[in-house]
């Protein structure tokens, strides 16, 4: 067992902070009340206690969302780039001068580290527009000879685990391209997408060039059955999407869904061991695993596999678990009670698979949603928590012996978004990368994102690429 370091709290300042107790709907450049009348809370899931009211927007509120971006549309596609690139440049900065009320934001109303929001989701929000931004006049040059041109107004509804940097990977290429849109973020995290909202009034964008609508299922229900959007484009489960594809036939619109995972997180023997280990911790337990590419099924070979778990409990063993606004903070607040009790009854069905369980002793508050990480060993490719995504910090550990055993093994699953390779050696490297199906893969590093390159996934992991030039060719269309 090794010794925790007895570390002194360090909270992250709130002071600076501006919320208000009541936040309307943001449409054609001006927030209103939903006309629908209806309201919900948004909870702080780390202590449980209600942070502000948001809007629920019903039918005629999603109506009126997309009708002022249908209006906004002609001025803003025929829009010179560059004058279009200089308003995605301000939101970009603006981002960067408030990063640290972002994240304090997203840490406050999604239960993540406030390490991480201030470390990956709010720089790479950033980055996002910035490099989106920078495309605007210059489609021509990135589609050569295509001629591209923007597809209409676009509809976009987005999870609850990156909840500003999801909202930039939609609406900043979206705008680069021309496109109008109407967002809706995750009913659960929406305050952070409500804040850019208030950014993207000062950026003095064109009203109804971006809407943005809160509510849940039902609100993303009537945004993707209206008649107006050309494009939908969602990130959430597998689940979901399915209906999205549903409704995106339907209406003949073009669709991107970037949905759930199960990634394999591949060591062999001659890994650089500590590095995959740091590796294999970034890869679940980021965002207490509420990751769609989390390299939640590790593989191991077995001559490593001793050396690689116990290095792995130890390295747990130091977590810090706890208040998401104190700068050590390893793992944070699962997001929701509904997502604590998902993640709870996979620990059940592991135990009942006869899976082996480890967690390491941690003092886990005692109001708010906690999950300790978890590890499974002596788990088969058959058990449910090898094959489902749980969306938790829930590890499934299995060992191969050779390289076509791990191809198989890692391709056994319905997903196909990410998965992760530790090697020495290069050529082992481009062998894997060749055989797995899986849209990212990383080598010898895990869960690194960039805005210049493509994201997305195959088979149940959707389909459609965001970010890098890819991203942006999903919002246009071609002569
Ligand atoms: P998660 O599993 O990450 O909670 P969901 O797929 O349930 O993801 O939710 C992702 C987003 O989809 C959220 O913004 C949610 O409100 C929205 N949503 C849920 N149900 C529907 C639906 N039937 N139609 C459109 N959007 C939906």
């Amino acid at each position: 067992m090794t010794e925790k370091w007895n570390l002194s709290a360090a909270p992250e300042s709130t002071s600076h902070v501006e919320l208000q107790d009541t936040y309307h709907l943001f449409i054609n450049g001006e927030f209103r009340k939903p006309k629908s009348g209806k309201y919900f809370d948004t909870i702080n899931p780390a202590t449980n206690t209600v942070i502000a009211t948001v809007s629920e927007a019903g039918k005629q509120d999603v109506d009126d969302a997309m009708k002022a971006a249908e209006k906004a549309f002609p001025a803003w596609s025929k829009l010179d780039g560059k004058e279009r690139g200089k308003y995605i440049f301000r939101i970009a900065r603006t981002i960067q001068e408030r990063s640290r009320e972002f994240a304090v934001i997203e840490s406050l109303d999604g239960g993540k580290p406030i390490r991480e929001s201030r470390d990956v989701d709010i720089p790479l929000a950033a980055a996002h527009f910035f490099y989106c931004a920078g495309w605007a006049d210059k489609l021509e040059y990135a589609f050569p000879n295509r001629s591209p041109k923007p597809l209409g107004v676009a509809a976009q509804i987005i999870p609850w685990n990156f909840p500003l940097l999801m909202a930039a990977w939609k609406i900043a290429p979206a705008l680069a391209c021309g496109n109008t849109v109407v967002l809706k973020p995750a009913e659960t995290t929406p305050l952070t997408a409500l804040k850019l909202a208030e950014i993207i009034q000062e950026a003095g964008l064109p009203p109804g060039v971006v809407n943005i609508v809160t509510g849940a299922g039902e609100t993303g229900a009537a945004m993707t059955a209206h008649p107006i959007p050309k494009k939908l484009a969602f990130t959430g489960s597998t689940e979901v999407g399915k209906f999205i594809y549903k409704a995106a036939l339907d209406g003949n619109k073009k669709v991107t869904l970037e949905l759930g995972g199960k990634a394999a997180n591949i060591i062999f023997d001659d890994a650089p061991i500590e590095a995959a280990v740091e590796g294999i911790i970034n890869g679940i337990y980021f965002n207490q695993g509420h990751v769609c590419c989390a390299g939640s099924r590790l593989f191991v070979q077995e001559t490593v596999y001793e050396e690689v778990l116990s290095k792995l409990k130890r390295r747990m063993d130091t977590f810090i678990v706890g208040d998401p606004m104190d700068k050590n903070t390893d793992i944070g607040a699962i997001n929701s009670k509904a997502q604590l009790k998902t993640i709870e009854e996979y620990l059940k069905i592991g135990r009942e698979e006869g899976a082996e369980i480890y967690q390491p002793k941690c003092n886990l508050p005692k109001t708010g949603n906690w999950c300790a990480p978890t590890l499974f060993t002596n788990v088969a490719q058959s058990n449910r928590i090898v094959q489902e995504e749980i969306f938790g910090p829930v590890l499934a550990i299995q060992t191969f012996r050779t390289i076509d055993e791990v191809i198989d093994k890692a391709n056994n699953t319905p997903y196909g978004l990410s998965a992760g390779v530790w090697t020495d050696k290069g050529s082992k490297i481009f062998q894997l990368t060749q055989a797995l199906k899986a849209g990212v893969i990383w080598a010898n590093t895990y869960n690194k994102f960039d805005a210049t390159s493509p994201f997305g996934g195959y088979k149940e992991s959707g389909f459609g690429r965001e970010g890098g030039i890819h991203g942006m060719e999903a919002y246009l269309k071609f002569d």
